[in-house]
């Protein structure tokens, strides 16, 4: 199967190291043309107790080979990706309305995460713990197991390569449910690079399913005594869930949920760089980002100014087909998140928010949008709106605008546009979120960063030596220790 033809595909699950019979199928939808990019295999939680049942059988082996071995598969896959780029690219237009500048930023990213996760092969993997009865004590880090991976659509590519990759590098085996709303480019994908990439049959494993059958899958992966850990990366709702039946299970999650990110501007900034700076945070992808610039808080001194430059820069963003190379804000993923956005503008706006630009769209594309004014009990307020829509909100000091970015039950991620960095990285220390940005929007990620939130944002961290904590488990083993009893 190769991922260069692009009549309508059938794809199966990859399972055990074979592409299964397609069986049952659904359609997998371009959001923006309404075309059915592919068909693909709808699992039920039979197949997700097979591909858990593989990925236990290749765990032995897996987990003792050298790591030169699991390093050069990382590498490999790599370069496959990138030889594959224009392919990808279109396939994440294709299949999940990408942008070509944000599709281009999620293949570049995912190679140097495989990198990184080459790397990760060699991490240190324990320490000798001085002992006071002369015993020889080490903490060891082993791989725990089969690990379960929930990825969402939104960034297809970067989120469901993030939820394998350290977790294979570190020795585990995975199996992989991706959205039924990024099948392929959000999970298919990997079973042909990886294999071939030389990654032994049963070590990833990837089943997709139908709408409305994620909860079935999810259950597996978290029933099944097999599953050691779990990786979910998703909204709030969906993950409070997952954590609840995990903890049923007294199964370790790791947890990559919601935000509802700050941006503050101080009355000191490069206006130019701000303005800017807070229309990529709040509309790249259509802001579909989990990192997404929701609510700009800017102090008065320039509250004005501000305002209208960006509402003029919103109003100018390019709108329509993904596959355009100059669009900027492609559609929204489907019907349900368009009504969602345009329910949530309409409702703000019903209880006094201005619109200063925006506020309609055309098909399946919602334009980007800057609204003000917000009241704090509309829905908008208080949830994230996962699409092109951020708020100002105008502060009289720095004070005020760390209390404002804090106001919120999210946690994930922020920034402090300022032109004196020790002022920012004081304000830094007090803001409650698991990523702040100081002279930056809160959008960005380098795969050896810790990555993750705080708050109802969630638990747990991806990226470097944060996901050896994560996807390992730590043995206390001792040598030598004599006995202090008289027996
Ligand atoms: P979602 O509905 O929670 O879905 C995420 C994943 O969970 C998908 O694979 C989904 O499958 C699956 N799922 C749904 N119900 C499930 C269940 N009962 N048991 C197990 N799995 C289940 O999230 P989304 O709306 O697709 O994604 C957007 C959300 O993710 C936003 O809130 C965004 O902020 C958050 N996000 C967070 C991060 C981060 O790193 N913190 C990154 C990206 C996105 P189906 O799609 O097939 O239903």
């Amino acid at each position: 199967m190769s991922a260069t033809e692009t009549p309508v595909r059938e794809l199966g699950h990859w399972i055990g190291g074979q592409w299964t019979e397609v069986g049952e199928t659904f359609d997998d939808l371009d959001p923006f043309t309404g075309e059915i990019v592919a068909r693909v295999a709808a699992a039920g939680r039979g197949e997700a107790k097979e591909a858990i049942d593989a990925a236990a059988g290749a765990f032995a082996a897996w987990s003792q080979t050298p790591p030169a071995e699991r390093q050069g598969v990382f590498l490999k896959a790599a370069d496959l990706l990138e030889a594959r780029g224009d392919d990808v690219v279109s396939w994440l237009a294709r299949e999940t309305g990408s942008t070509f500048g944000f599709g281009m930023f999620q293949l570049h990213f995912v190679a140097g995460l495989f990198r990184q996760a080459a790397a990760l092969a060699y991490a240190p993997i324990g320490q000798i713990i001085p002992s006071d009865v002369g015993a020889f004590s080490m903490g060891l880090r082993r791989p725990v197991g089969v690990v379960g991976a929930i990825a969402p659509w939104n960034a297809a590519l970067i989120l469901s390569a993030r939820s394998i990759a350290s977790p294979l590098a570190l020795g585990n085996t995975v199996v992989l449910k991706p959205s039924e709303l990024s099948p392929y480019i959000g999970g298919l994908v990997w079973g042909e690079i990886f294999a071939e990439a030389g990654l032994p049959a049963g070590v990833l494993n990837i089943v997709t399913h139908a709408p409305g059958s994620a909860g079935e899958i999810g259950d597996e992966l978290v029933e099944n005594p097999a599953v050691r850990r779990i990786n979910f990366t998703g909204s709030t709702a969906v993950g409070r869930k997952l954590a609840e039946a995990a903890g049923r299970n007294l199964k370790r999650v790791v947890l990559e949920l919601g935000g509802y990110n700050p941006l503050i501007v101080l009355a000191d900034a490069d206006l130019e760089f701000a303005v800017n700076a807070s229309a990529f945070g709040a509309y790249l992808h259509q802001g579909q980002i989990c990192m997404s610039a929701r609510r700009i808080i800017v102090e008065r001194p320039i509250a004005e100014e501000f305002t209208q430059r960006l509402a003029e820069k919103t109003k100018g963003l390019k709108a329509g087909d993904p596959k355009e190379h100059d669009t900027i804000i492609g559609p929204l993923i489907n019907e349900s998140a368009l009504e969602m956005v345009k329910s949530r503008v309409d409702e703000a706006v019903s209880k006094g928010a201005k619109v200063l630009a925006g506020g309609d769209g055309s098909g399946s594309v919602y334009n980007a949008t800057l609204l003000t004014d917000v009241a704090e009990d509309s829905d908008f307020a208080r949830n994230e709106t996962f699409g092109p829509v951020a708020a100002i909100e105008v502060v009289d000091n720095a004070n005020e605008a760390v209390e404002r970015a804090n106001a919120t039950s999210y946690g994930l991620a922020s920034g402090i546009i300022t032109s004196d960095a020790d002022r920012g990285l004081e304000l830094a220390q007090r803001i409650q979120a698991g990523i702040v940005h100081i002279n930056d929007q809160p959008v960005g990620d380098e795969p050896q960063m810790p990555f993750g939130g705080v708050k109802d944002s969630g638990w747990g961290r991806f990226g470097g030596t944060a996901a050896v904590e994560e996807f390992t488990e730590l043995h206390w083993i001792t040598v030598g220790k004599p006995h202090p009893f008289p027996f």
